[in-house]
């Protein structure tokens, strides 16, 4: 048994935030507590945090996650539960690698040689994505994700509908299955014209397609299409999702691991879908320590279906001027842990989650980093829309 005797936080490029804990016995682990345009919110509840924890044993994951669920007596949302999710990915990467073992070994072991990713294309205005499947095609992978639409009005013209169907087509003409992303952009009345048209062109799956904030809404369109039924990355943990497994309304639950509750909770979210025949696929357009725990999470976890990773994404780009572009490599180092093969990535041979991380490039940027904002959509009118 050791001590936590640090918890520290990096704001780096392109909009992450990692956390590093460490132990009396000189152990350490990494986690992820990136909230993609909320780091300062994330940086002060992690502050809190790290008044409680700093003492307690870092080998009592659970009791620390308890703790943190409990007695804080407020609880869930997207902001508290990133940040304990930074904290608990760290104490399972750090028991893992006390331990010398990868953390999929501590989680039951491996049900899989080999882990299904998908990558992104279009960015929020998709556009050209022809020409981007092809080239991800090249690089490996099988299967896709872009947005459907650019921002929507609540109630659009028809017409603005047509060219996502055409672009589905495009990719799958190019031989790649493609999950399409809604976004909770598209609202009711728009969402359900546009999963008409595309069903006969069968996407691989319909994500958010109306906002979890419309449970009811959800299973009225979940009943209207043959289409599976995606979301997740807005439902922070177990007692979030429950309602959506009770309606049988959605088919592939997508959590992230970095708003989640980390390791601990999508162990327990993962149980819960598969007692309800949902498939698990996390989501992840964040940094390399979330898809690194992610993958160990996916080796053993008997109803994943497929892992979302960064790679390439047009939000890693997004960076200041001048400061190039970061991506899911600059900070680990070992690249080829994230190579993609046949649409799959292989079993990590690393202990804890599998990556090295490079302190020194993380201390270096995190040193005078921005943070992040979310977009911003306006309509013609200049109304908000949806992100
Ligand atoms: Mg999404």
């Amino acid at each position: 048994m050791a001590k936590i005797t640090s918890i520290e936080y990096f704001r780096v490029l392109p909009r992450w935030l990692f956390v590093k804990v460490a132990s009396e016995d000189g152990q350490y682990g990494w986690g992820e507590s990136t909230l993609e345009g909320h780091t300062e919110a994330i940086e002060g509840s992690l502050d809190e945090l790290i008044g409680r924890f700093v003492g307690y044993e870092a080998d009592d994951i659970e009791h620390i996650w308890q703790t943190a669920w409990r007695l804080g007596f407020y609880r869930g949302g997207a902001v508290f539960m990133s940040a304990i999710s930074g904290i608990d990915i760290a104490l399972w990467d750090l028991k893992a690698r006390k331990l010398k073992v990868p953390l999929y070994s501590l989680l039951g072991g491996k049900v899989r040689s080999r882990v299904a990713v998908y990558a992104w294309i279009g960015g929020d205005r998709p556009s050209d994505v022809e020409e981007q499947a092809k080239q991800r095609k090249a690089q490996g992978f099988t299967t896709v994700k872009m947005n459907a639409t650019g921002d929507l009005g609540w109630l659009d013209s028809p017409s603005a509908l047509q060219s996502s169907v055409e672009r589905l087509k495009a990719v799958k003409a190019v031989g790649l299955d493609a999950g399409l992303d809604f976004h909770g952009r598209i609202h009711k009345p728009m969402a359900k014209q546009l999963a008409k048209l595309l069903e006969p062109h069968q996407p691989l799956f319909i994500e958010e397609p109306l906002l979890s904030e419309h449970p009811e809404a959800i299973k009225h369109f979940s009943q209207q299409t043959t289409i599976p039924i995606a979301l997740g990355e807005r439902l922070y943990h177990r007692w979030d999702i429950k309602q959506f497994l009770e309606a049988s309304s959605i088919d592939i639950l997508q959590p992230d691991i970095s708003h989640c509750g980390g390791v601990s909770e999508i162990r327990r979210i993962a149980a819960m879908c598969e007692a309800y025949d949902v498939g698990l696929a996390p989501h992840c357009p964040l940094g390399p320590i979330a898809l690194a725990a992610s993958i160990q999470v996916a080796l053993s976890t008997p109803n994943f279906v497929i892992q979302e990773m960064s790679l390439g994404i047009h939000y890693n780009k997004m960076t200041p001027p001048g400061a190039g572009t970061y991506d899911l490599n600059n900070y680990v180092k070992d690249t080829t842990v994230f190579e993609v093969n046949e649409g799959y990535v292989k079993v990590p041979t690393g202990v804890g989650i599998g990556i090295e991380v490079d302190e020194a490039e993380v201390r270096r940027v995190s040193k005078d980093c921005k943070a992040w904002r979310c977009l911003e959509f306006h309509g013609p009118d200049g109304a908000v829309r949806e992100w």
